[in-house]
Order: C-alpha cells, then structure tokens, then sequence
C-alpha cells in the first residue's frame, strides 16, 4: 500500500465513524448535543485533512500541504472545543490562534521558503500544543468524571503526542529533501503517520461516545436517587442505606437511630396558598432540616411532607434530643410569602435499633408510629417509640 492510498482508506474509516455518531446524536439528550456536534466537525475536517494529503497530488504542493495540514489542525481544535462543551467550560481561542499560526508557517514554509523538516518540526509543535491543552482539560477533570473513557482518551491522546514527537526524530534522522511531502512513500515512516492521524477520529470517537454514555448513566443513577423538588435522598435511597446502616449495626454493636419526620397541617397550607407556595415550603423545610441534622446523617424525603433522618451512633435518648433541635430550628425559621410570615411546624417520632429488630423495616416503623403518637398529642413535638 501506498501513503496516499492509506491516507485515502483512513478517510474513509474516519467518515464511516462520523457516520456512526450522526446516529448516535439523535440519542444523545440535548445537553451534550452541542459538544457532539464540535466532535462530528473535528471528525468531519480530520477526514477532509486526510483526502487532501489523498487526492491533492494535482494541487500545486504548497496548496495541498497548507489545506491538508490547516483542516487537520482546526479538526483537532474542534475536538478540543467538544472537550470545553462537554465539560461546561467557556471556549478560549488559543487553539485557533495555534492553528493559523501553523496554517500561516506551513504556506510559508512550502511555497515561499520550502523546507520539509521545518513544516513538519511547526506542524509537530502545533499537534503536541493542541493535543496538550485537551489532555490537560481531561486531567483537571479527574475528580468530577471519574468515567473510563477520560482515562481512555488521556491515553490515546498521549500516544499520538508520542509519536508527533518521535516522528520529528527519525525525519531529522532520515535527511530529508526540502520539497518532499508526507504523502509520498519515499519513507516507510509516511505509511505509519496517517494511521496515526486516525487514532482520534476513530478510536477516539469511540472513547468519546462512551464519555457520553457514561454522563448519561450517572446522571440517571442520581435522578433514580433523588427527590426532584427537594433534592434530598429519596425513599429508594433511604430503605438501601437503612438496610446497609442496619447490617452494619448488627456487625459492629453501634448504635442507629430513625427519625419520621412529618409537616404539621400542610393541607392547609396548600389550600391557603396553593400547590406552588406548598412546593416552596416543602424545599424551604428540606433546607432546614438538612441544616439542623448532624453532617453525616441521611436526611431524605420519603414522599408528600414526610422526611426521614436517619442517624449512625446514636441511643434512643440522644435521638431524640437530636430530632427536638430540629423541631426548634423548623418552627424558628421564617418562611414567608410576600412579606406575610407562614409558620411551619413539624412533628417527629423517634425509634432506635433494638436486640429483636429483624430488619431496618422494624426500627422504621416504630418511628412511625411514634410520630402518630406525636400527632395524636397535638402536634409540633417529638415522641420516641414506646417499647
Ligand atoms: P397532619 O398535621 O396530620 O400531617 O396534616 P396534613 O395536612 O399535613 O396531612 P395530610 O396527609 O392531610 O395532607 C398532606 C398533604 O400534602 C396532602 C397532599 O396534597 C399534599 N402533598 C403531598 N405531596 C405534595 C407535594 O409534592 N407538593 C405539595 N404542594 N403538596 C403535596
Ligand atoms: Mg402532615
Ligand atoms: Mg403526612
């Protein structure tokens, strides 16, 4: 095989990719669509970049060389504009003002002052910048993306920065004429190098298709967990964590306590101000309680106006005392609509973990009923389970 025959089946390969992801964006929720657009535009100019060092040869060469090398060289700053979509950061123009620089020396360098090693040293120095800058955004990434595939594309963008620098080193090596081009086959070297160039549109394509899924997959796991209008831990959250808190219990003899906590006379709250001010405060409420409970304990919103706290080393009395300085912080709060104050009280029923408890479901529903109890009593106050 021939270089241009290979930087003719890498175009293809790149465009069959694009391909692939044309389909795969209509899946994509309309959040990412913006940074896979900018992927599909580095994949579609990587693929241009590559015809031309192609199908270029009736081109004069400093017009090929500059297209061929310009379009490759903005692909890749679209693919790092992909990147800064992606991860929600604004789009800086350095990667363009690298490019046009590149561009600029590369038409100087074939058509005014033609000299091989010189494109390729500016050429090399523009790939490594740019490539660079992307590994370096996907690192500072490192601890709100904890996917795979951010690990996979630091390697793969690693590898070709690897071999944009080696490349450098074995044309010094090989003395190569001022006119030649890499699209020639006078140098084994120059069948390696679009293989290369192949390395981001299509493996890496496929890395960042999986970036992709992996975002949709966590934030479904979060959206499963948690209670829209709160934000709060949901139920299905609290009964696995009460589970794991209770096994836990059995296995160390450390205490665990559950607090029910319910809003005294929401009906009437709704009805007085209506459905909306009922969502205001059942997120105003949500803010109080996640604010009065101790750090570590799971505060979640287990349906309607009812909350639960669940607590780690804790006795029943201790729990309750807990449980009461969050009542007292609920009805200090000022919630108000419109200048005008709506009181919010709360009442609470404490239980903790005992010898003949079978499970978590047990501790929950002495909690439960305790806070019956509480109502029963009027309301605004905190009973603990009763043997
Ligand atoms: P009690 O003091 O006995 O607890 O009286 P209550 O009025 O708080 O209790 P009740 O069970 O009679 O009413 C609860 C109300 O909560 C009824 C329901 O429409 C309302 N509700 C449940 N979920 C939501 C919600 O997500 N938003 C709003 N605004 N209201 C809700
Ligand atoms: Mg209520
Ligand atoms: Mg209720």
């Amino acid at each position: 095989m021939d270089a241009k025959s290979v930087f003719a089946t890498v175009a293809l390969m790149v465009l069959a990719n694009g391909a692939v992801l044309a389909n795969v964006y209509r899946g994509l929720p309309w959040t990412l669509r913006p940074a896979a657009i900018r992927w599909q535009a580095g994949t579609a100019l990587v693929a241009l970049g590559s015809g031309f060092f192609a199908f270029g040869s009736g081109m004069p060469m400093p017009v090929m060389v500059t297209l061929a090398n310009g379009t490759l060289l903005f692909g890749l700053g679209s693919y790092h504009r992909a990147f800064e979509r992606f991860y929600g950061r604004r789009s800086s123009p350095v990667d363009i003002v690298i490019a046009t620089a590149a561009v600029a020396g590369t038409f100087w360098l074939s058509a005014i002052e033609p000299c091989f090693i010189c494109r390729i040293g500016l050429t090399s120095a523009a790939w490594s910048l740019l490539l660079l800058r992307s590994m370096w955004l996907l690192h500072e990434m490192r601890t709100e993306d904890e996917s795979r595939s951010r690990r996979m594309l630091i390697v793969i963008y690693g590898l070709v920065v690897v071999y944009v620098i080696g490349r450098v080193a074995v044309y010094l090596h090989l003395d190569v004429p001022r006119e030649a081009t890499i699209a020639t086959n006078d140098y084994g070297i120059n069948l390696v190098s679009p293989m290369f160039v192949a390395l981001l549109p299509v493996i890496g394509t496929t890395a960042f298709v999986l970036l992709c899924a992996e975002r949709v997959k966590r934030q479904l796991e979060i959206a499963a967990a948690t209670d829209y209008l709160t934000g709060l831990p949901n139920r299905r959250t609290l009964v696995e964590d009460g589970n794991m808190a209770f096994r836990r219990t059995r296995a160390t003899g450390a205490g665990l306590a559950v607090g029910v906590i319910d809003i005294d006379h929401f009906k009437r709250i709704n009805d007085t101000h209506g459905h909306g001010v009922g969502d205001e405060v059942l997120a105003f409420t949500a803010d109080c309680l996640k604010q009065a409970a101790r750090k570590g304990d799971l505060v979640a919103r287990t349906g309607g106006e009812e909350f639960v706290v669940l607590m780690d080393d804790l006795d029943l009395p201790a729990a309750v005392a807990a449980l009461e300085r969050i009542r007292v912080a609920v009805a200090d709060s000022r919630f108000s609509i419109d200048g005008a104050p709506v009181p919010i009280t709360i009442s609470a029923g404490v239980a903790s973990c005992e010898p003949r408890d079978r499970d978590f479901d047990d501790v929950f529903r002495r909690a439960d009923r305790a806070l019956y109890l509480a109502k029963l009593a009027g309301r605004d106050r905190v009973k603990q389970a009763v043997a």
